[in-house]
Formats: structure tokens, C-alpha cells, sequence
């Protein structure tokens, strides 16, 4: 690992209201415990002035640069993630970009009704000749907002892609899709801005030579799409819980990647991911390639949640007791954030 290691936080943000209170969360809880990344997944919640009609939510450009401004006096990189591809939407019911934009959906056909386990969520059709325009035109807004340097394109869990019933993509390979739909990002945001890009990794992942489930790894032909990228798009590998192996870590660095292995709330698997991903890396010649841990959160961030989390003690709880999910999350970023300092 490199000499400062990346000491990342993920949390899905996009309200106004609460910026206040995101704001004492950075200086009261993720500057002591040494964060050093801020992955602010804002997707559609982004007050965009160029598309009023694809905001959802109401965090403003002044709400991102005075969080931004807090990051950098702390010596915190803040990143903006906003979902490609896939996630547009929760089963079939479309996000604001699909709302806005319907001949984007890559399955129109799919009811508004469906519902996990028939349908999980919406993706956009990479090969529409007009989504990546006004995508680019979003990210802009928020790489000015954030005056960021990367930007995290998600892209995990795209499952709706290469449809039998979209008439471009009919009969594609998935993995061709899914590479082309990266290299248009990427060429904006590396090539054309000049950014570091990140993203999931969870779709390069072949699942039968991983042994990952089908949410952690791919079973439908995008992992293929690895040799089809560039080698400079950093690869955050989600493992959530405690797994026999992890031997995605190897590959993405064998392969030329970055890789920062990103954990949730669950204590031991963090721990164990670290360790093995550290263990990894040394066996690797290029173990400066694993450039740190992600924390990543999936509650709703209210009031209360930052609240609860502010007037949590600074010594994390015992590493066996049962607790909730947030105690858990504050122990896991002790423990890993200490980890990583060591
Ligand atoms: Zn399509």
C-alpha cells in the first residue's frame, strides 16, 4: 500500500435541509477518525441549473461548495458519485432522468408496477445518441460545484442491458455494451476534463471464477468488459460480508487496476476483507496499487442518524456484542480507519 493510504467514507447525501448537519458530521466525526475521501453520492438530488426537470432532490451548488470547503481545510478529497447506467430508478418505477426522458429507458416495455425479485431497477440505453450529451452536462454542474478532481460513475448492479427489445442494442454482447458505456465516461471525465475516475467493480467480477453471488460478482457477461477498459479508472470492490476468498483483489491488480476494496457496516468482514486484500497485494508486484479502504453507508443520513452518530463515544464498542447497524458502522470506521493509520 502506498505511503497514505485512502481512507474513504461513502454516503448518499442530497438535501439542503440537512447541510448543516453534514457539515459538524465532517468535522465532529469523519476528520478525527481520519477520513481522507468523501464519496458524496448525490446522483439526481443535485439542484442542476442546466435541467431543472432531472432534479430530484435539493442540495444546491452553494450546499456543495461550502461541504467541499470544510473537506479541504481538513485535508479531505470530496468526490461526487452519480449512477450511469445502471440503478435509474427502483423496480420498474423511473427516476427523474427517465421521467424526463423516456426514450432513454432501455425497457420501456417493463410496468412501472414491477417489483423486485421480476424486475430490479431501470438502466438507460448506453447506445442512445443523446444520453451521454446531457449526462456530461450533469456531471459538469457537479464537478464545478464540488470543485472535485474525480468523479465515482457507480455502475454497479446493471442488469438491464443489451435488452431483446431495445432496437439498438438487441443481440449486442453485454460486455461490449458495458465496456463502451465506461469509455464514454471515461473519456469525458479523464480524457476530456482531466479528472481521476472512479467506479463499483462489482460488473468485472466473472462470477463462476470468483465464486461471488450475483450481486458481488456477473453472471451475464459484462466482467468480460476488463480488458476492454482503461487501466487508470480506480475499482471499488464491494464486499459486504465475510466471504471464503475475495480473489477479485488479485485479478484487478494483476489486470493493472487500482483497487480500493469498500466494506459496509459489518465489522468482522471489513476486518477480513482488509487483511486478505492486504495479504493480496503483498503477493502481488504491485501492492501499491491497493490504495486503501472504503467505508460505505446505505442508511437514510436524517437529523437524527448524524445526530446519533455525533454523540457516539470515541472508544468503538467491543468487536463481539450484538448492536444496530449504526453503532456498527461507527465501530467498523474506528477500527478500520485505525487500521489503516497503523
Ligand atoms: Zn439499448
Amino acid at each position: 500500500m502506498r505511503n497514505e493510504p485512502v481512507r474513504a467514507f461513502h454516503l448518499r447525501f442530497g438535501s439542503h435541509e440537512l447541510i448543516e448537519s453534514f457539515k459538524q458530521f465532517i468535522e465532529k466525526v469523519l476528520v478525527p477518525k481520519g477520513i481522507n475521501h468523501l464519496i458524496i453520492e448525490c446522483n439526481t438530488s443535485f439542484v442542476f441549473e442546466t435541467h431543472p426537470e432531472i432534479t430530484a432532490g435539493t442540495l444546491t451548488k452553494q450546499d456543495a461548495r461550502e461541504i467541499t470547503a470544510v473537506c479541504k481545510q481538513n485535508g479531505i478529497r470530496v468526490i461526487p458519485l452519480f449512477q450511469c447506467l445502471g440503478h435509474q430508478g427502483w423496480g420498474g418505477a423511473p427516476n427523474s432522468i427517465l421521467k424526463a426522458y423516456p426514450e432513454f429507458d432501455e425497457t420501456p416495455h417493463i410496468s412501472v408496477e414491477a417489483k423486485w425479485p421480476d424486475f430490479f431497477c431501470r438502466s438507460w440505453c448506453p447506445l442512445h445518441p443523446e444520453v451521454n450529451d446531457l449526462v456530461f452536462e450533469l456531471m459538469d454542474e457537479l464537478i464545478e460545484a464540488f470543485e472535485t478532481d474525480a468523479f465515482h460513475v457507480g455502475m454497479d448492479e446493471v442488469y438491464e442491458i443489451a435488452d431483446d427489445h431495445c432496437p439498438r442494442c438487441k443481440g449486442k454482447e453485454r460486455s461490449e455494451l458495458f465496456a463502451k458505456a465506461v469509455n464514454d465516461m471515461y473519456g469525458y471525465i479523464v480524457e476530456k476534463r482531466g479528472l481521476q475516475m472512479f467506479m463499483w467493480a462489482d460488473r468485472l467480477n466473472d462470477s463462476e471464477k470468483t465464486g461471488y453471488n450475483p450481486w458481488e460478482g456477473d453472471t451475464f457477461g459484462t466482467h468480460k468488459a476488463i480488458s476492454a477498459i482503461p487501466k487508470d479508472i480506480v475499482l471499488m470492490d464491494w464486499h459486504y460480508d465475510k466471504l471464503d476468498s475475495y480473489p477479485s483483489v488479485t485479478i484487478f491488480l494483476e489486470n493493472g487496476f487500482s483497487v480500493i476494496p469498500s466494506c459496509w457496516y459489518k465489522t468482522e468482514a471489513a476486518l477480513d476483507l482488509l487483511k486478505e486484500s492486504e495479504r493480496q497485494a503483498n503477493e502481488t508486484a504491485v501492492s501499491e496499487k491497493l490504495q486503501g479502504m472504503a467505508i460505505t453507508s446505505w442508511n437514510q443520513w436524517d437529523k437524527e442518524a448524524f445526530e446519533k452518530f455525533m454523540s457516539m463515544t470515541a472508544d468503538p464498542v467491543s468487536e463481539d456484542n450484538e448492536i444496530g447497524e449504526l453503532d456498527e458502522l461507527y465501530r467498523t470506521l474506528g477500527i478500520i480507519t485505525g487500521k489503516l493509520s497503523e
